[in-house]
């Protein structure tokens, strides 16, 4: 079973071979810190995170780094609006960022870096492309020379020509050819700056991710991602600006996500019918939305109406249900002794088919599909009147195994009720009375990694939580 990825770059879906056996280097653009993000920037978030996730669940290293775009245009407007100063604004809203992916079960990053942070790289990698021809100064901005970058348009499949007809043409006689786009802004007065070659100012955009990928992750790339609006202009510029200066490709596999809609309509601000992530969370389980993302496959448009939030939930739920039942009776049942072969074959089965599926330009809808084989197996199985334990223990096993990458089981579901943990609690002090230390000894320790802690009173054993 190999990994195959839809890479935008060839328009196929090719099978994944790393730079380096056993890791992967990725990087995936992050936000513009201005504002709260909404639940259309979840969907990157989640599918990324999804994508690392599996890497690992098959063994590989991976170094996950995301950015912060902590100046800007908009960045400038906002803090003045809100009169604070850019660094301000940038704190407040990586500080809310981290907060909301936090709470959708996002993985940290390895490394979140920050535009503020790299200027020096970046202004060197400007630097770098004037001095090799890709760039001109003019009147305090630079901009890149898209003409003298043969393969301009090659990732989001244009040529100039195409690209120049497109572009309404600005009144901007700073530039040479209306698409070149800028790597360097002058500052205006008044407005936050860096000192550099061409004078006081600011990067362009796309000028960081070049200047950052390089600096944390090396000239060439595993897999570069973001959503797929970002294909052009943002990462056609990254792979103008990398490859013209290292001479090799900036990433092997480009990854973009489709647009979440709401109602079957565009997000957008003049319909002011985006949702933030935090108002989301107030009325839904982060676990539903993540579920709900996954659901579809990323390359697919994905429609958001209370309808399909709801059958979200609904299937969640049975998932839930059965992992909560798997565990109840776990802590109350006793029986060892062998799993039946069929049990086993039959989950080891499942587990191949939702690897298959995930190798599969990460089809998590059908992934999912393999989840709910195994609900269905599990809860066959509760019917029996007596259950083993370790048949038990398989079945919630693998569903930690699926949950490793899809992250949408309740971490709330790991903690025991109460009534779960009167009945350990008898069962413990039977276990003693008949001398079965090891039993005694179990009950403890799974108590313990519930976070359960016993006390010894004169009116019997007491017990609290962490
Ligand atoms: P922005 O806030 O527009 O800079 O977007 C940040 C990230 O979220 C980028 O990777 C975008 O492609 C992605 N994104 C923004 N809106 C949506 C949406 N409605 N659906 C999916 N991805 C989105
Ligand atoms: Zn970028």
């Amino acid at each position: 079973m190999t990994l195959r990825m839809y890479n935008t770059l060839t328009r196929k879906k090719e099978e994944f071979v790393p730079l380096e056996p056993g890791k992967v280097k990725m990087y995936v653009c992050g936000p513009t810190v201005y504002n709260y993000i909404h639940i259309g920037n979840g969907r990157p978030v989640i599918f990324f995170d999804v994508v690392r996730r599996f890497l690992e669940s098959q063994n590989y290293e991976v170094t996950y780094i995301t950015n912060f775009t902590d100046v800007d245009d908009k960045m400038i407007r906002k803090a003045e609006e809100m009169a604070v100063t850019v660094p301000e604004l940038a704190e407040t809203f990586i500080a809310a960022f981290l907060e909301d992916i936090q709470t959708l079960g996002v993985h940290e990053a390895t490394l979140n870096p920050r535009v503020t942070d790299n200027i020096q790289e970046i202004i060197e990698f400007i630097a770098a492309l004037v001095e090799k021809g890709y760039a001109y100064e003019a009147r305090g901005d630079v901009y890149y020379r898209t003409t003298k970058f043969a393969e301009y348009g090659k990732l989001s499949h244009q040529n100039l020509e195409e690209l120049q007809y497109g572009i309404r043409i600005e009144v901007d006689d700073r530039k040479e050819n209306p698409q070149d786009f800028v790597l360097w802004k002058a500052a205006k007065p008044g407005e936050i700056y860096w000192d550099s070659p061409w004078g006081q100012g600011r990067p362009g955009w796309h000028i960081e991710c070049s200047a950052m990928v390089r600096k944390y992750l090396g000239e060439t790339i595993d897999i570069h991602g973001g959503g797929q609006d970002l294909t052009f202009p943002h990462h056609e510029c990254e792979i103008a600006q990398t490859e013209a200066v290292t001479g090799h490709p900036m990433a092997n596999y480009w990854l973009h996500n489709a647009f979440l809609n709401i109602d079957n309509e565009k997000m957008s601000k003049s319909l002011g019918n985006g949702i933030l992530i935090r108002d989301l969370v107030k009325q839904i389980k982060p676990e539903v939305f993540r579920f709900f993302m996954l659901s579809a496959h990323y390359r697919n448009p994905l429609n958001f109406s209370d309808e399909s939030l709801k059958q979200a939930a609904n299937a969640l739920e049975r998932i839930q249900n059965a992992n909560d039942n798997l565990k109840h009776r776990l802590a109350t049942a006793s029986v060892t002794g062998e799993i039946e072969a069929a049990h086993t074959e039959r989950v080891a089965a499942i587990a191949a088919q939702f690897v298959e599926k995930m190798n599969d330009d990460f089809n998590t809808p059908d992934a999912i599909t393999a989840v709910f084989d195994l609900v269905a197996e599990a809860n066959l199985y509760l019917q029996q009147e007596r259950v083993n334990a370790a048949a038990l223990q398989m079945f919630l096993d693998q569903l930690q195994v699926f949950d490793q990458t899809l992250g949408i089981l309740s971490k709330q579901a790991d903690e025991l009720l109460d009534e779960e943990i009167e009945q350990l609690i008898v069962d413990r002090t039977e276990a003693r009375k008949s001398k079965n230390w090891a039993r005694a000894d179990e009950i403890r320790d799974l108590l313990t990694e519930k976070g359960i802690f016993l006390e010894d009173t004169p009116q019997g054993i007491r017990w609290r939580r962490k």
